[in-house]
């Protein structure tokens, strides 16, 4: 038998426990919440090892929680009757931590330390928190592995920990003892910790004891009716079942007989954990069979960009015994989670339209999602559409519209949505193509979200209206009364000339010139050529493979008949040769540049410098 093991924590670790100690000063309680919730989770695991393993340690012992406290000893003790650990267990469970290495992780976790410490659980440090009211925790456990040793893990939270074999044998399962700080023994007390279980645990699926008395409640709410249940008792579920600690940003309840029987309690959290750094989160509603928990995690109930609901399904036609390898092949699934999801997704779309206000904060923390399942879940694209808003150039900054809003208010015989993709609405209202837009009354979307370039690959249309960007070289707008109004046409014949010198002038940069109709008050705009990569694209594809230089970018490029700067240019072009092709280039880099689409600035600098000393000296010599 291996004698006493002194160990380090990892460095994370030791950090993590810093934080929870020292910035943690209210809602102390919440450890309890934290230790009872491991233990249910021990629970849930042995009742499924029950059912897969043949050989288990005492199978016969009752899947139970124990508390007790001990106010003359200041201690209080959680005792659990689940799977146990084993010495590699305890080291990789209690000794390390899952998202050690990631640095926003531990920064994420210190903010929510200081404003709301009840997230604490959702970082998945839960166990730390019995450090914040105890000096020294003890955990006895034995695996449920046959043949398995009776351990011990001792802490004081502070260097690193001991794990000696137990002087006495074990029963299967976990018992943690807390030796309460001085400041904290109010915890010792069995009335505060009665009243702790009952406001955060009292969902927990298993009996919860203190001392003789059973606590908790278990009650699967999902299948009563919406009337029997307040809202109250919702918030109470979703923290059980989440292991939030916030309220619910929306919970939908619904109760079906056909196509398929079914009770399903949805939760969309208030905080999205991805954006925190913690990476993908797992699947998060549970699949029960009429209140038998199936699986807490079930990979192919609801499609992947689901994975932020939290919340219970029921059906009582899935069978038992179902595996998570055959989950996603049954067909029974499938039809739960097509039905499931088309319902969320008019739930989703009837909230934002009651409720509009709290939807935009449900959009500008989740719209990612939404986002993913346009691209990735073709079965609900037309749904998930419909949930997209997007700022537009009808409307105020931070003003969202969705497809729907855009139709009802486009012109007349409007057959197009038109969109301009760009980095931040600034750079997209300052688009040449913009105010062509603006002058005939046509309504632009401004996509500015950086994944909204693969959405277009997915989506390019809404209810029959083809999604165009308004800088594409395509469009044909007709002639208003502002562009005639914006000043005298070049002849065509000049504007041919002006174009085919463009052409052959930087043949291996342009695709295509064309007299752009479009254009009022910008002498030129460029865009990448009807098929081509955009800048972003580009900039990905380089990323991807920096050894490989991509084709040379060609644009098109629409110069504008109206303009005084390509009058002066087609004038130049006569007098004055040199300085009306570095005019030209000048004009052409800075059209790309306006469009995002430059790659070589130094040209631009420089043939700057040599045209302001030509205007410079030009002025001279006039003065003279
Ligand atoms: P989380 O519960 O989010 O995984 P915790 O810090 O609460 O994070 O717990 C860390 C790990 O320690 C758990 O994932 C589990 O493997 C193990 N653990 C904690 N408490 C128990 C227990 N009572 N029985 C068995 N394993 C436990
Ligand atoms: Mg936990």
């Amino acid at each position: 038998m291996s004698a006493t093991e002194k160990h380090d924590f990892q460095a994370e670790v030791s950090q993590v426990l810093d934080i929870v100690i020292h910035s943690l000063y209210t809602d102390r309680e919440i450890f309890v919440r934290e230790l009872i919730s491991n233990a249910s989770d021990a629970l849930e695991k042995m009742r499924h090892i029950q059912l897969t393993e043949a050989d288990v340690l005492s199978p016969e012992l009752a899947l139970e929680i124990q508390l007790s406290a001990d106010e003359e000893a200041h201690t209080l003790t959680i005792t659990d009757r689940g799977l146990g650990m084993t010495r590699e267990e305890l080291h990789e469970n209690l000794g390390t931590i899952a998202h050690s290495g990631s640095k926003a992780f531990l920064r994420n976790l210190e903010e929510a330390a200081k404003s709301e410490s009840t997230l604490i659980g959702q970082f998945g440090v839960g166990f730390y928190s019995a450090f914040m009211v105890a000096n020294e925790v003890t955990v006895s456990t034995r695996s449920w592995k046959p043949g398995s040793e009776s351990l011990v893990w001792t802490s004081d939270g502070k260097t690193g920990y001991e794990i000696t074999p137990s002087d006495e044998e074990l029963p299967r399962g976990t018992r943690i003892t807390l030796k309460l700080r001085e400041e904290c023994v109010e915890f010792a007390k069995t009335d505060r910790i009665r009243r702790i279980i009952e406001s955060y645990s009292s969902f927990i699926p298993f009996p919860v004891l203190l001392g003789e008395e059973r606590v908790n409640k278990v009650e699967a709410i999902w299948r009563k009716r919406k009337s029997e249940i307040t809202e109250e008792e919702y918030t109470e579920f979703y923290k059980f079942t989440a292991k939030a600690f916030d309220a619910p940003r929306y919970h939908m309840h619904f109760n079906a007989d056909s196509p398929i029987e079914l009770n399903a309690l949805l939760f969309v959290p208030t905080e999205n954990t991805e954006l925190w750094g913690m990476g993908q989160m797992e699947p998060g509603v549970s699949l029960y069979c009429k209140n038998v928990l199936i699986d807490d995690k079930p990979m192919g109930l609801l499609p992947d960009w689901l994975r932020f609901l939290r919340g219970v399904i029921d059906s009582a036609d899935i069978p038992l015994n179902i595996s998570r390898e055959s989950m996603q092949d049954s067909a029974l699934v499938r039809k739960l989670n097509r039905v499931v999801t088309k319902r969320f997704l008019k739930f989703l779309d009837g909230e934002a339209q009651s409720g509009p206000d709290q939807y935009k904060e449900f959009y500008a923390k989740f719209s990612r999602f939404l986002k993913e399942g346009i691209v990735t879940d073709f079965d609900h694209r037309v749904g998930l559409a419909k949930l997209l808003r997007f700022e537009s150039s009808m409307g105020d900054a931070g003003g969202m519209i969705g497809f729907d809003d855009y139709l009802l208010r486009a012109k007349e015989g409007q057959e197009t949505i038109y969109y301009l993709l760009g980095p931040d609405r600034a750079t997209v209202e300052a688009a040449p193509h913009l105010e062509a837009m603006k002058a005939r009354g046509i309504e632009v979307l401004f996509l500015t979200d950086s994944v909204d370039e693969y959405l277009l690959q997915a989506l390019h249309e809404f209810e029959g209206k083809k999604l165009v960007s308004a800088a594409s070289p395509g469009i044909d707008l007709p002639d208003d009364e502002t562009s005639e109004k914006a000043g005298e046409t070049l002849s065509e014949e000049a504007m041919t000339s002006l174009c085919d010198f463009f052409q052959s002038e930087f043949s291996d940069r342009l695709e295509k010139v064309t007299p752009g109709k479009r254009l009022i008050s910008s002498p030129a705009a460029a865009c990448p050529p009807e098929h081509g990569m955009t800048a972003h694209m580009r900039q990905m594809m380089q990323a991807m493979n920096p050894s490989e230089a991509l084709p040379p970018l060609k644009a098109e490029l629409e110069l504008n008949p109206r303009h005084a700067l390509v009058h002066a240019l087609a004038t130049a072009r006569e007098q004055n040769p040199d300085l009306a092709r570095l005019a030209a280039e000048q004009l052409l880099d800075q059209a790309l540049l306006a469009a995002g689409l430059l790659e070589d600035r130094v040209g631009l600098v420089n043939r700057g410098y040599r045209l302001i000393e030509a205007a410079l000296s030009q002025g001279e010599t006039s003065k003279k």
